[in-house]
């Protein structure tokens, strides 16, 4: 695998945030969101083979949650998959964190997909795979990052017309950060006030996590 980076820090995008977690962030992406704060990952990195990178892990596991993220890890599925599938036989909890415009079908079922659904101020609006809807489970999360009310309605219309809460174990709002915003930051380096947000989806009955 094309390999950007490999350590160990608190998970903070998911149903499982706080906890400890092994991060495997590959290299490459064939999106450009607006807002991305992984462009680091588009190039470079370096080759590792299973072994090594399984090594790592090992190594830096003091938990056994590892997440598999990117960039976009799909774009490495022949390699990926294997590697899952060898992280899952050792007894880790994998987290896959993909934006679903990879097909999805191939992953492990015992994986848990966190699938970004790009919405409409990402600059990556549609690029969500609608089939993909049918490879998730009661154990995977659909995440929305959100910049303002378009983006908002546009959650919470796809997360009514496809009835994500009761179909996955989590669907998740969250405001965008500024990309500009660095070291200590805030809910005032939000694009979309949390506050805001949180009178959104209460108001319509939504029932989402929201995270920042
Ligand atoms: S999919 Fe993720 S890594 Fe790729 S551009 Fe978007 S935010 Fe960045």
């Amino acid at each position: 695998m094309q390999v950007t980076e490999i350590y160990r820090s608190l998970q903070g995008e998911s149903s499982y945030a706080g906890l400890p977690c092994v991060f495997v962030r590959l290299t490459g992406c064939n999106l450009r969101c607006t807002w991305c704060d992984s462009e680091y990952t588009f190039t470079g990195g370096r080759k590792m083979s299973l072994e090594e990178v399984e090594a790592e892990v090992r190594r830096l596991a003091t938990s056994g949650l590892v997440e598999i993220t990117g960039g976009e890890p799909l774009l490495q599925e022949r390699e990926a998959v294997p590697f899952m599938e060898r992280l899952l036989a050792l007894g880790y909890t994998v987290l896959l964190e993909t934006s679903g415009e990879r097909p999805l079908g191939n992953v492990p079922a015992q994986v848990i997909k966190i699938v970004d659904v790009k919405c409409p101020h990402s600059g990556e609006f549609g690029t969500f795979r609608d089939d993909n809807l049918d490879a998730l489970s009661a154990r995977d999360e659909v995440k929305f990052v959100l910049a303002d009310r378009e983006d908002y309605e546009f959650a919470r219309d796809s997360t009514r017309r496809h009835d994500l809460s009761s179909r996955v174990r989590s669907v998740i709002f969250s405001p965008a950060f500024r990309k500009d915003a660095a070291g200590a930051r805030d809910t005032s380096h939000c694009l979309l006030d949390p506050q805001q947000l949180a009178e959104w989806t209460r108001s319509d009955g939504l029932n989402v996590r929201l995270a920042l």
